[in-house]
C-alpha cells in the first residue's frame, strides 16, 4: 500500500503524486483506525480529517477556487488507495467527490464559488441525498415536491440513506421541481445539515461499511431559496445522469477495486505465513489454495484494467462511454463479492475470525452490489443500452 500499484488508470507525475498521498493516509491513519471504525460504527473522522489537511477533500476543485483540479483519474487511484486502508471513509470520500461535481458544476448556486473555496481548505464535507423511502432505489425518481413558498421553495423529504449524514456540512438533494408532472422532472438543491427543518432520523447501523453514516434524515418543511438550487429547475435528473453517475460509477468501481486488491494482500499474506509444523510447510504448498489466490488475483486486476480502459473512454468521450461507465462499476461491484467471497473461503477459519480483517471486507464488500444503481439496475441499463431501448 505504500506505492501505486502498476499504473492501470494513465496517471500523470501529478496525479500519481496525489495517489501515493492517499496511499501514505490509507496505510499510517485509515488502516490502524479501520477496525474500531467497524466495531463501534464510528465514523473515520482522523482518516477524514487527514484527507482534509492534504488538500483531498479539493481533489476535482477547479484550481482557480484553490482545488487542486483532478478528474477521474486521479479520482480513481486516491479512491482505490484508500479503500485498501478503510472502506468507510472510501465510501464517504466517493459521496463527497461525487456531490461536489453538481457544485462544480451549477449555474444556479449562488454560493458555489465560498463552497468550492471551502472544500479545497479541507473545511466542507458534502454528500448525496437521492434515495428517498417512496422510490427506495430508484435514485432517478424522487417522489418529494419543491413547492413555491415565500420567493421560494419549502419541501418535505424522507430521505432513506445519507452518507455522513451526521457530519456532512451539506447535502446534494433532490426533489421534483415545482410543477412537475413526473418524477423525472426534478431539481437539485442543497441542504445545509444545521438548516431548520433538518432531522436525522436514527444512526446507521449495517452489516459493512460501519462507519460511513449513512443514515435517514427528514426534511421538515424545508425552506429552500433560489440560491439553493444546483440544477436549473426541472434539469435535476440531467445532472444525476451527466454529472453524478460517471463519477459515482468510476468512484465506486475504484473502491471496489481496493477492496479486492486488500483482500488479496491479506490472503497472500496469510498463505506464506501460516502454515502447518507436523508437515513443515505453509499454507501456500496446497495447490488449491494458490489457484484460489490466483482467480482473486485475476479478477482484480480484470476490473482494474476495464475500469482503467473507462478512464481513457471518458477522456475521449465515444457513443461507447456511458455503456463503459456501469460496466466498470458492473464489473468491479461483482469481483469485490466475488473476490471476498474467495478470501474467506481460501484463509479458513482465520478468516472467519476477526484477527485478518478479511470478514470485514468481505461484509464492506456487499454494499456496493445493493448501492444504486445497484447491480440489477446496471444489467438492465447495460441490456437496454446494447438492444437500442432507452434507460427509462
Ligand atoms: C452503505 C450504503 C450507503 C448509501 N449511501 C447513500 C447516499 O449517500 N445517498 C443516497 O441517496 N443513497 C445512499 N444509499 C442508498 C442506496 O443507493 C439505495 O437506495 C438503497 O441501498 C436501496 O435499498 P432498498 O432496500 O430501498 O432497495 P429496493 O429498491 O427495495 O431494492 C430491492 C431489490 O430490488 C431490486 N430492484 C429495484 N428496482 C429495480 C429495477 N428497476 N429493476 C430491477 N431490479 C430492481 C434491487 O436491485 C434490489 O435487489 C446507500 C446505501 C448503502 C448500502
Amino acid at each position: 500500500m505504500t506505492s501505486v500499484a502498476p499504473n492501470v488508470y494513465g496517471l500523470d507525475q501529478t496525479a500519481l503524486e496525489f495517489a501515493t498521498t492517499a496511499a501514505s493516509i490509507a496505510r499510517d491513519v485509515a488502516l490502524p483506525a479501520a477496525a474500531d471504525v467497524d466495531a463501534n460504527a464510528r465514523f473515520p473522522q482522523e482518516s477524514l480529517s487527514a484527507l482534509a489537511r492534504e488538500g483531498l477533500l479539493g481533489l476535482s476543485v477547479p484550481k482557480e477556487f484553490g482545488g487542486k483540479g483532478e478528474g477521474p483519474r486521479a479520482f480513481a487511484a486516491t479512491v482505490e488507495e484508500i479503500a485498501q486502508g478503510c472502506p468507510s471513509t472510501a465510501m464517504i470520500y466517493v459521496m463527497h467527490v461525487s456531490a461536489a461535481q453538481t457544485i462544480i458544476t451549477s449555474t444556479a448556486l449562488a454560493q458555489r464559488e465560498d463552497i468550492l473555496r471551502s472544500m479545497a481548505e479541507g473545511r466542507h464535507l458534502t454528500t448525496l441525498a437521492f434515495s428517498e423511502k417512496g422510490s427506495r432505489s430508484q435514485f432517478w425518481a424522487p417522489v418529494s415536491k419543491l413547492e413555491q413558498a415565500n420567493g421560494g421553495y419549502k419541501t418535505n423529504a424522507m430521505k432513506s440513506w445519507v452518507t455522513s449524514a451526521g457530519h456532512a456540512d451539506s447535502y446534494v438533494s433532490s426533489a421534483q421541481n415545482a410543477g412537475a408532472s413526473s418524477p423525472m422532472e426534478s431539481t437539485l438543491y442543497l441542504v445545509r445539515k444545521n438548516a431548520e427543518g433538518v432531522r436525522l432520523v436514527s444512526p446507521f447501523n449495517g452489516i459493512g461499511l460501519r462507519g460511513n453514516d449513512s443514515a435517514p434524515v427528514a426534511l421538515e418543511n424545508l425552506f429552500v431559496s433560489n440560491g439553493d438550487l444546483i440544477s436549473q429547475s426541472g434539469a435535476g435528473a440531467q445532472m444525476i445522469l451527466e454529472v453524478v453517475l460517471p463519477w459515482f460509477c468510476i468512484g465506486t468501481a475504484a473502491m471496489a477495486n481496493g477492496l479486492c486488491r486488500a483482500a488479496v494482500n491479506a490472503t497472500s499474506n496469510h498463505l506464506s505465513t501460516a502454515g502447518f509444523e507436523h508437515t513443515n510447510s505453509k499454507l501456500r504448498d496446497l495447490p488449491n489454495l494458490r489457484a484460489r489466490l490466483a482467480e482473486m488475483s485475476l479478477r482484480t486486476e480484470q476490473s482494474r484494467a476495464l475500469l482503467g480502459y473507462t478512464l481513457d473512454e471518458m477522456e475521449s468521450p465515444t457513443q461507447m462511454t456511458p455503456l463503459y461507465v456501469l460496466q466498470s462499476r458492473l464489473g468491479a461491484i461483482q469481483a469485490a463479492v466475488d473476490v471476498t467471497d474467495l478470501a474467506m473461503k481460501t484463509c479458513g477459519g482465520a478468516a472467519f475470525s476477526r484477527h485478518l480483517g478479511i470478514e470485514r471486507l468481505f461484509r464492506d464488500a456487499r454494499a456496493g452490489w445493493v448501492m444504486a444503481p445497484t447491480a440489477d439496475h446496471l444489467q438492465d441499463f447495460i441490456g437496454k443500452a446494447l438492444t437500442g431501448l432507452p434507460l427509462f
